[in-house]
């Protein structure tokens, strides 16, 4: 079984978002980390490689130090890395990265693609499904729990407050939700081997059935106008009273805003 796991580097969202004077986000001033539902999907992958002795390609579309996400996922057991790098695929939206990814997996062979359900920094959730409408292959999103049985996959599909079962014959993809399991840790040999691995680069030239104008910032249908951190809330009042008070209090507070 080939497998292969698309992963982004995304900036560390958890002390906040910081944003440049222009909107665009200040990459700079964040740590990088591998997108956490990526990760769990390429825990996914590699468990099928203990459980089958799948082979686990990882792939990313980003910036030379994009690299740096690959290497941990060879640290943590993936076969082959793989960084699409270029200039001219700079100020994608999600529809040319999604048309770049799938112009490089048409140069692989694969049984099953393992996306994200969503990346935290763009937040949309939208290539994973646009990568298997390009390359037509059935999808399954939101994939919480994943088995292989003979020729398929098994999801189980988060859904609001249950989930459904969904079967379907690979080749296919799935997208991985952070909570499908939790990753494993590098291992100190397999940090070493991941420092020499040898990544491979594919430029523009190297994307199979892809046209110009469906690259970059050119073939994006979307352009982000504006973006800004959340506008903070007021330090809120404390008030020390017994709670007969308080609750008289409190209706007074919401009468005057109108709230009641
Ligand atoms: C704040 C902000 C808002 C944005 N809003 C929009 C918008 O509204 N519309 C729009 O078209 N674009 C938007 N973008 C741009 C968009 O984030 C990029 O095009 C991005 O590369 C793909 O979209 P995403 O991050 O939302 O991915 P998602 O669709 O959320 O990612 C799903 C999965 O696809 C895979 N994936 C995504 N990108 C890559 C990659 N580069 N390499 C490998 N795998 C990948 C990962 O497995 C990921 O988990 C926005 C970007 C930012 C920073």
């Amino acid at each position: 079984m080939k497998i292969v796991v698309c992963i982004k580097q995304v900036p560390d969202t958890k002390g906040g978002v910081k944003f440049n004077p222009d909107g665009t986000l200040d990459r700079s001033a964040m740590m990088a980390i591998m997108n956490p539902d990526d990760k769990a999907g390429l825990e996914a992958a590699l468990r099928l490689k203990d459980q089958y002795g799948a082979e686990v390609t990882v792939l990313t579309m980003g910036l030379p130090k994009a690299e740096e996400v690959l290497r941990e996922a060879l640290a943590m057991g993936a076969d082959k890395g793989i960084l699409v790098t270029d200039r001219v695929l700079g100020g994608a939206d999600t529809w040319a990265t999604s048309q770049t990814i799938a112009g490089a997996l048409r140069n692989l062979e694969y049984d099953l693609i393992i996306t994200g359900r969503q990346a935290i920094d763009g937040d949309t959730a939208q290539v994973g499904p646009q990568i298997s409408e390009h390359l037509d292959i059935p999808v399954i999103s939101y994939a919480q729990n994943l088995k292989v049985e003979g020729d398929s996959v098994i999801v189980e599909r988060q859904y609001d407050d249950r989930y459904h079962v969904l079967k379907a014959k690979m080749p296919c993809l799935v997208t991985a939700l952070a909570e499908l399991n939790e990753p494993r840790y590098m291992t100190p040999g397999g940090i070493f081997d991941a420092y020499d691995a040898e990544i491979t680069v594919w430029g523009r030239k190297d994307l199979k059935d892809v046209e110009d104008s469906n690259l970059g910032l050119k073939g994006s249908p979307t352009q982000i106008a504006k973006a800004s951190d959340k506008v903070r809330k007021g330090a809120g009042e404390k008030v020390a009273l017994d709670p007969a008070e308080s609750v008289d209090y409190i209706m007074d507070k919401l009468l005057t805003k109108h709230v009641i």
